[in-house]
């Protein structure tokens, strides 16, 4: 997927299909759930995942409302993988069972997200640690798909140290961990309170993130834990897509409107357009997927600047201190900084590697 991804702007990396806007929750920040509405019939689900396959897209998530109150998940989790899509879903977890998880492995599911709210329901949020730490214990028993718990801080969360305790939790599960800073009702940021940023510090301290996770907190969380804007490029409309319960494409859950074109008709000119349409909710926007969809087009077009953001000098005017396999990558990958010509070998080892992760 990311060997694609890198290599073409021309598809939509990721997309989120909604089968139904009904949720067996209430969470108070929420503006995504209704509480009447029936599931999008399956038929219709599986044409729209025909649609989105036809314009190449990489990885589609089933999301909501609640999509495991849709009945048939599972031939829509079996239709994305047909295609060759990466199939993911993100819920609220209460509907989990062992079965429900088997049933979801052979579906052939490979990444499911929970947001988990606070460690005690209250009146902002019933996605508590204390209600479904039964269901985290059967997903590290039985299931097959990655599982990524992410913690939240701002939007009305009493106790900020909770993110701390579900964010320790998770991992003594063995599970992926993010911490999701909440939007408002627009999709915009409410800065964090100094409480909240200190617990924000020491969670990046204790889950040692990943590169990608490592990178995208330098690029984007950093600066709206402080409240201040992001300076990026939203590629939603062409790089990610939301199709709604109806079956048009937004922008995002957040901007839903906007172009609002049915997905039939959407074409590859509307990603085109997208792609470079500037959105002004950009500075303060909080929908990390979408961030980081466009972190990949950043290494795409500008590899050496995307570096520099990703992975910061310690002090201004400091050389890079890029991790090792980044090292390694720069070194294969881009020409050289002194702009002096590359030898035989070093075209020869490039030409290689490129065609071990397909982007040649
Ligand atoms: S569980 Fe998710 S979709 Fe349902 S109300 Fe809460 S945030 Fe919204
Ligand atoms: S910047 Fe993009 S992802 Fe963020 S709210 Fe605006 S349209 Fe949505």
């Amino acid at each position: 997927m990311l060997a694609r991804a890198i290599k073409s702007r021309h598809h939509p990396i990721l997309a989120h299909i909604i089968p139904m806007r009904r949720c067996n929750l209430s969470c108070s920040y929420c503006n995504e759930f209704d509480k009447v509405s029936d599931p999008v019939p399956t038929v219709e689900m599986l044409r729209r995942v025909d649609l989105l396959a036809a314009l190449g897209t990489g990885i589609i998530t089933v999301s909501g409302g609640e999509p495991l109150l849709h009945p048939e998940l599972d031939e829509i989790i079996r239709a994305i993988r047909s295609h060759g899509a990466i199939a993911t879903i993100i819920t609220n977890g209460y509907l989990l069972t062992p079965e429900r998880i088997q049933r979801l492995n052979r579906a052939g599911l490979e990444h499911l997200q929970i947001s988990i709210d606070n460690v005690m329901p209250d009146e902002v949020s019933k996605k508590s640690l204390k209600v479904l730490d039964r269901k985290l214990e059967w997903l590290a028993e039985f299931a097959e798909f990655d599982v990524n718990i992410n913690s939240v801080l701002g939007g009305g969360i009493q106790n900020p140290e909770d993110a701390a305790t579900i964010t320790r939790r998770a991992l003594a599960l063995g599970f992926e961990t993010t911490v999701g800073i909440i939007h408002d009702r627009g999709g915009q940021l409410q800065p964090l309170k100094n409480t909240e940023r200190a617990v924000y510090e020491q969670i990046l301290k204790e889950r040692k993130p990943a590169l990608w996770a490592f990178a995208y907190d330098n690029l984007f969380h950093k600066n709206l834990t402080l409240g201040q804007p992001n300076d990026w490029q939203c590629r939603a409309g062409s790089r990610y897509l939301y199709v709604c319960e109806d079956g048009l494409v937004h922008y995002c859950s957040q901007q839903r409107g906007y172009p609002a074109i049915p997905l039939e008709r959407y074409t590859r000119e509307d990603l085109e357009r997208e792609y470079s349409t500037k959105k002004p909710c950009a500075p303060f926007c909080t929908v990390s997927c979408v961030h980081r969809v466009a972190m990949i087009d950043l290494v795409r077009e500008e590899p050496r600047e995307a570096l520099t953001r990703f992975f910061p000098p310690a002090m201004p005017g400091a050389p890079l201190e890029l991790p090792f396999g980044i090292r390694v990558l720069t070194s294969i990958f881009l020409p050289p900084e002194n702009g002096r010509p590359q030898g035989m070998a070093h075209k020869m080892i490039a030409s290689a590697a490129m065609k071990v992760l397909g982007i040649k």
